[in-house]
C-alpha cells in the first residue's frame, strides 16, 4: 500500500513513519509513505501557502492553489487512484472499522491542515472524506496522519510478526482485549490467573472471552450494544 501525505512538516511525518512496526512494514516493502510539501508548489519567493481568512477574525487559511497543484502532482504518480482524506476535527471519527476499510485500499492520500484549516472550496472539490482522530483540536493534521499511518500500517499483511495479534486486539471482534500477563508467575502485585498456566486451551479461550466481555461491559458498554456473540463464542460460554 502507498500513503502520500501532504504536509508543511514532512520531516515529522517521515520520522514518525520510520520507527517500529510501520518502519518495519516500509523496510519489508509492504507500505510506502511519501510526503509532499505544498510550499514546493508555489511561485512566489516567500513560498506562500496561507492567507488571512475572509470576513475578518483571527487565523490563516491554507490556500487553494498550492494544494491543488500538490494534489495534481500526487495523482500523476502512477500508483492507482488516490483516495483523498482530509484530517479534520470535523470529520467522521476514526474507528477500527474505518482503519480496516482504508487499510484495504491500494493507495491513500492524507491532507494535513494547519492554522484555521483549508479553504472550503478545495475540500469540496478535491477531498473524498474527512476523518477526525477525536473530539479535540490539534494544531495540525500531522499527528492525526501519524496515527492513521500507524493504525493502517500494522494491518498490512506481514507487518506484524504474529498475524494473529491484530485479530485479537481491542475492537477487531467488537470487544476490548482481555488482560495479559507474563513473568513472574508470582509477584508482590499479584499472581498470574491459574487458568492461563493450565494448558487447557478451551478453558483459556473461555476465560479470555469472559474477561473481554466483562471489560467491555464495564468500560465501553456502547460497544456491546452493537455486537452480537458469534456461534463459536456462544458455544464457548455454554460449555
Ligand atoms: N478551525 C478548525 C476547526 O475548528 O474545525 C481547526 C483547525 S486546527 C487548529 C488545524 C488542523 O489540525 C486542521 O486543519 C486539521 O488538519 C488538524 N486537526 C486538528 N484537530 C484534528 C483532529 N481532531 N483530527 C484530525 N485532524 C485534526
Amino acid at each position: 500500500m502507498r500513503i502520500d501525505v501532504i504536509t508543511l512538516f514532512p520531516d515529522f511525518v517521515r520520522q514518525s513513519a520510520a520507527v517500529g512496526v510501520v518502519g518495519r512494514a516500509q523496510q519489508r516493502k509492504l507500505l510506502q509513505v511519501e510526503t509532499w510539501n505544498p510550499r514546493d508548489f508555489t511561485d512566489d519567493p516567500h513560498r506562500t501557502v496561507d492567507h488571512r481568512t475572509f470576513g475578518g477574525g483571527p487565523g490563516m487559511v491554507l490556500l487553494i492553489e498550492p494544494l491543488r497543484r500538490t494534489l495534481q502532482a500526487v495523482r500523476e504518480v502512477e500508483a492507482g487512484p488516490a483516495h483523498v482524506v482530509y484530517l479534520s476535527p470535523q470529520g467522521a471519527r476514526l474507528t477500527q472499522d474505518r482503519v480496516s476499510r482504508l487499510a484495504a485500499m491500494p493507495r491513500l492520500t492524507l491532507l494535513c491542515g494547519r492554522y484555521e484549516g483549508v479553504d472550503e472550496r478545495l475540500l469540496t472539490h478535491e477531498v473524498d472524506e474527512e476523518i477526525s482522530i477525536g473530539d479535540y483540536v490539534l494544531s495540525g493534521g500531522e499527528l492525526a496522519a501519524a496515527v492513521m499511518i500507524d493504525a493502517i500500517g500494522r494491518l498490512q499483511d506481514g507487518a506484524l510478526n504474529d498475524a494473529q495479534s491484530a485479530q485479537q486486539d481491542s475492537f477487531s471482534d467488537g470487544l476490548l482485549d482481555c488482560p495479559h500477563y507474563s513473568r513472574p508467575v508470582q509477584d508482590a502485585f499479584g499472581d498470574v490467573p491459574a487458568v492461563l498456566l493450565s494448558g487447557d486451551h478451551a478453558a483459556i479461550r473461555r476465560w479470555r472471552l469472559k474477561q473481554a466481555l466483562g471489560r467491555t461491559w464495564l468500560r465501553r458498554p456502547d460497544l456491546l450494544a452493537r455486537r452480537s456473540l458469534d456461534k463459536e463464542s456462544r458455544a464457548l460460554l455454554d460449555e
